[in-house]
């Protein structure tokens, strides 16, 4: 049986300022009795660090909301009211509830749970309007993810064949094509342009840590990303590849700019890569109207890996108007479905990225049709930064996040994508499905909730698709 991977979380606080949907406060009556530091598991209670016979502010991150302290605290001292900033962060697509989540992934890497159960609504938009069938959790033989059972979150990036060739004396004549394999769905895409090298080593420290890749403009990979070539992905345009044979020599996997000149040329550009070193090429391709097209000429020239890339919510770029972009869950199918029915789709290697901003969108994107996905807002988020989308986008990172140890932004990530690898493995064991890869377009599995809409109500109200 092959080692399981698994990501080492360790509780990494920041010292930050974050918004919290409610604010847990102690009144002047407190006693420092220290009760609250008892019934609180989560330990959002503690004595002060400097005069411990006092009670420390409460530490609101790691609260979870069951009340239990405003109950038990036998002077009525404490008082949960809802947050100031809460309402105001994010917008449309970045709902408030996703920061606070992503704050404590990257907190202490555990799965987050809340103690006052789910009121929100049962569907909305996107990866929202669909669930995954986990029927299998009632299996009263299963022995836990964390037991016996081997899940494999792994993933192979390359070009597969078809079919094999044997000659008549059943040797093989088929060339097999070279493969990267990452332990986990998900790549790192740098997240803003402005990031200071601290951060952006960081990250990809981050990433060599967990055995991932980030994807980084070229021109960014200074000496300093020296020893962690293997780990990132140069991103550049064709027309560059002479200028930086250095990086590509050593890296294992390039990241190309689609443009339409390169679709003709694709066979010439993927063999100068191959003839400077032995990295596989990704071809990086905008989330436009009829993506799929797109992606079908690519696969059909022989891109081995394309990637998707959609806005930071997870919308086509350049669409219409904002109501008619297509949302990520739809682009992914479309794209999918066009490899599948070209009958190519089993030969190409599909990433997604825009608009993947939780644990369970992970899982979501690959039932949809990705083999895996690349994140980058939320790689922020798990260091502080907040982003409001009304009236625009604004991404505020936090004050001297430049300063923070290089430790401290390593370990976050570090913490958030165990979280995320936590619940990809409670998700797939939940469903009964053993590796990562049969996740991809097994759309039998997920129950769409425009599908049962108008299954149920169609008639009635004549909804029933065309
Ligand atoms: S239980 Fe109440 S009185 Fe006791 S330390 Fe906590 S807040 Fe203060
Ligand atoms: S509400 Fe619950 S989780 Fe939050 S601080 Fe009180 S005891 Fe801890």
């Amino acid at each position: 049986m092959p080692k399981k991977y698994h990501i080492h979380p360790k509780v990494m606080p920041l010292d930050l300022d974050y918004v919290s949907k409610f604010k847990v406060e102690r009144g002047e009556n407190c006693i420092n009795c220290g009760k609250c530091t008892k019934v609180c598991i989560y330990e959002a209670h503690k004595r002060g660090q400097i005069d411990p016979r006092k009670m420390a502010e409460p530490n609101t991150v790691v609260c979870r909301n069951c009340f239990r302290c405003i109950q038990e605290c036998p002077r009525g001292a404490l008082e949960k009211s809802l947050g100031k900033d809460f309402l105001n962060i994010g917008g449309h697509y970045w709902h408030p509830d996703m920061f606070i989540t992503l704050w404590k992934q990257a907190e202490d890497g555990k799965v987050p749970v809340t103690g006052a159960g789910y009121r929100g609504p049962f569907t909305g938009t996107g990866f929202d309007s669909m669930w995954t069938d986990m029927s299998e959790i009632v299996r009263p033989t299963r022995d836990g993810i964390h037991g016996r059972e081997y899940i494999s979150t792994s993933v192979e990036l390359g070009r597969k064949l078809n079919h094999l060739v044997f000659d008549a004396d059943g040797r093989l004549l088929s060339k097999i094509h070279d493969t990267v394999d990452l332990p986990i769905p998900i790549i790192f895409d740098i997240p803003a342009d402005n990031l200071s090298p601290n951060v952006a080593v960081s990250l990809a420290k981050a990433a060599a840590k967990i055995n991932t890749c980030i994807i980084m403009p070229v021109a960014d990979i200074t000496a300093d990303f020296k020893t962690l070539i293997k780990s990132i992905i140069p991103c550049l345009s064709h027309k560059d590849i002479d200028q930086h044979e250095a990086i590509l020599k050593k890296a294992q996997l390039v990241a190309i700019e689609y443009t339409d000149e390169l679709l003709n040329d694709l066979p010439a550009v993927k063999e100068k890569i191959k003839k400077i070193g032995k990295a596989l090429t990704i071809i990086r391709v905008p989330a436009v109207p009829d993506v799929e097209t797109t992606v079908s000429k690519l696969a059909h020239s022989g891109a081995e890996i394309i990637h998707v890339v959609a806005d930071y919510c997870g919308m086509e770029v350049n669409g219409p108007t904002s109501s008619n972009r297509r949302l990520m869950k739809d682009i992914i199918r479309a794209v999918h479905l066009r490899l599948v029915e070209d009958r190519i789709r089993d030969e190409v290697t599909l990433i997604f990225s825009g608009g993947i901003a939780m644990a369970e969108h992970v899982p979501k994107a690959m039932l949809c049709g990705a083999d895996l996905t690349a994140i980058d807002m939320p790689l922020l988020i798990a260091l502080g930064a907040r982003l409001y989308e009304e009236p625009e986008k604004l991404l505020i990172l936090p004050e001297g996040l430049e300063k923070i140890p290089l430790r401290v932004v390593i370990q976050r990530i570090i913490n958030l994508m165990g979280a995320w690898h936590s619940q990809l493995l409670e998700v797939m064991g939940a469903m009964g499905i053993r590796e990562a890869r049969r996740l991809r377009g097994e759309t039998g599995r997920a129950i769409f909730f425009d599908d049962i809409d108008n299954e149920t109500f169609g008639k009635l109200f004549k909804k029933e698709k065309q």
